[in-house]
């Protein structure tokens, strides 16, 4: 939160250099004070353009500023409740789901962001050991057709291929080799890349 609020609140007392460090509760007061709250929700500006998907799937400016919806009332009221654990004088409450959410919504400010991308990074490595479950049922797959199956099928994978004029095309599978993965998803980032399903060996 101190990040937050040095990043968005101009001369805020937590980007001087006397040491002081303002308690959690202060800059929850702080940031109400500078954007106000509606609901016990402050809506805290990051400097960054708000973006979204067209219908291609492409990375569009929206024109306006970026907000992150910081929790106030929540996070004051966990604060709280977790006092005498937090100082260690005591047994007390343990923090919740809603508590570590609210804390994780903070991390979409570019003054964090560092728990989204370890969250990115688990997902990334998650996605490497599923895609090495899913290439080895595909090769079962494929050790299952004969060579006129295998043609059957890639003479039938014409019919899957995107129009002229669809920015996606039909993709080298990994698996069998054969230019037969189909898009199935959009290409969201612009990188030529979508989910697909080959239609030889069904590699995902
Ligand atoms: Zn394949």
């Amino acid at each position: 939160m101190l990040a937050i609020a040095s990043a968005a609140i101009p001369g805020h007392i937590s980007a001087n250099t006397t040491g002081f460090m303002p308690s959690a509760s202060k800059i929850l007061d702080d940031l109400v004070d500078e954007f106000g709250a509606i609901s016990g929700v402050a809506e805290v500006p990051t400097g960054e353009e708000a973006h979204d998907l067209n219908h291609l799937g492409m990375l569009v400016g929206l024109g306006h500023e970026l907000k992150i919806a910081i929790n106030v009332d929540h996070l004051r009221e966990a604060l709280e409740r977790t006092q005498l654990a937090r100082h260690g004088s005591g047994p007390g409450e343990q923090l919740t789901d809603a508590d570590l959410q609210a804390l994780s919504e903070l991390d979409a400010h570019p003054a964090l962001r560092s728990l989204g991308d370890r969250q990115n990074d688990q997902a990334w490595t998650r996605g490497d050991i599923d895609n090495d479950v899913e290439m080895d049922r595909a090769l079962e797959i494929l050790s299952l057709l004969d060579d006129d199956d295998i043609k059957a099928r890639v003479g039938a994978a014409e019919r899957y291929r995107p129009d002229y004029d669809d920015p996606r095309q039909m993709q080298d599978c990994p698996v069998c080799g054969h230019q037969t993965l189909a898009p199935t998803g959009s290409d969201g980032f612009g990188y030529g890349h979508t989910a697909g399903t080959c239609v030889v060996c069904t590699y995902r």
